[in-house]
């Protein structure tokens, strides 16, 4: 089998077809159409084996994780998502792993919506490039900048279960520990929190998607922001896996704050906007929890019983350190 056979077999008309998709894969280039009044919000990410992934990682959870990454920029956008292009790079053509691949890529991208409309298939190390496009309503995009000094911050779920499903992958000996199985299919199988990001719209002041950790991405919050918060370490909300699985309480909640890949969201709201949150995430299938408040300056300081705490973390090397 060649390129092109995989193409035929593999990527072309497996899809139910968007109407806005003129033309989709077969051709030089695929051909779209967006809405009026809509900015088109792009993503590209890369997923390297033995970097992002462990290269003999189930093909179904290395595909989920691969689109649901990039799915979670733009829900930190609150697009909607449209089209997708996948630029596979794969060692040799295994056609039981591709069509593994394939099935859990596109039950992802049915359920959001997503059309694949191109791509390149390529020999070389596994690798997998995606870049994945989105309707936000012009103007009104869920940037990283607008958080102002007094709004309160938020996370969508829990946190810290990836960095745990992450140690359950490569250290063996943390498979006897309760949930380790649980936790290691959740750091495959993040849900993006595209209906979160499409309520928040009109509510947040500021989101991110927590791909670096809490810290790394809050802090690109305050920096484009320009502001400084505190975060109360006692309010960080973590699963009950995670906690029995780690057994140690300071240790999940360092885990909550360090732990990348999450794909939660992270967003701003002003005390004005606080009582819509509800109603707006009542139907969207995830739980928020305020964690602390945006203030001057441009430190972010971790608290817990109202004193500072100076965990050494990644991300993080002292309870007020310098964003900017
Ligand atoms: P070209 O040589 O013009 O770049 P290709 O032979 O690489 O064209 O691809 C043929 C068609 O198949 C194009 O429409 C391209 O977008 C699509 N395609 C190739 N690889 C993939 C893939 N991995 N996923 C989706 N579409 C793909
Ligand atoms: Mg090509």
């Amino acid at each position: 089998m060649n390129e092109f056979n995989v193409i035929d077999k593999y990527f072309i008309d497996r899809q139910t077809q968007r109407r806005d998709v003129l033309l989709s894969i077969g051709d030089d280039c695929a051909l779209v159409k967006a809405p009026e009044n809509t900015a088109i919000a792009i993503s590209t990410d890369t997923l390297v084996a033995g970097t992002h992934f462990i290269a003999d990682a189930k093909p179904a959870w290395i595909a989920h994780k691969a689109l649901a990454s990039n799915l979670s920029d733009l829900a930190a956008m609150g697009a909607t998502p449209s089209w997708v292009s996948l630029a596979l790079t794969l060692p040799k053509i295994d056609e039981h792993w591709l069509a593994e691949f394939c099935d859990a890529f596109y039950d992802l991208a049915d359920y959001y919506g997503v059309q694949l409309i191109g791509g390149d298939t390529t020999k070389g190390p596994l690798s997998i490039t995606l870049t994945v496009q989105g309707f936000v309503p012009e103007h009104r995009a869920l940037a990283r900048s607008g958080a102002k000094v007094g709004d309160w911050i938020y996370v969508t779920g829990n946190l810290g279960d990836s960095k745990a499903g992450l140690d359950v992958v490569l250290d063996s000996a943390t498979r006897s520990r309760p949930y380790s199985k649980e936790l290691e299919e959740r750091h495959y199988l993040a849900t993006p929190r595209i209906l979160a990001g499409q309520a928040l719209l009109p509510i947040a002041s500021a989101a991110v998607d927590i791909s670096d950790g809490l810290i790394s991405d809050l802090k690109h919050i305050l920096k484009r922001s320009n502001v400084g918060a505190r975060v109360d370490v006692d309010l960080l909300p973590t699963s009950p896996e995670l906690r029995e699985f780690l057994a140690d309480r300071q240790l999940s909640k360092q885990y909550a704050l360090s732990s990348g890949e999450e794909y939660e969201l992270c967003f701003t709201v002003s005390e004005e906007n606080r009582g819509a949150l509800d109603s707006a995430l009542a139907h969207c299938g995830a739980t928020y929890t305020r964690i602390g408040q945006i203030r001057s300056g441009n430190t972010l300081e971790l608290q817990s019983n109202g004193k500072p705490v100076d965990w050494q973390l990644e991300g993080f090397d002292h309870f007020e350190e310098q964003v900017v």
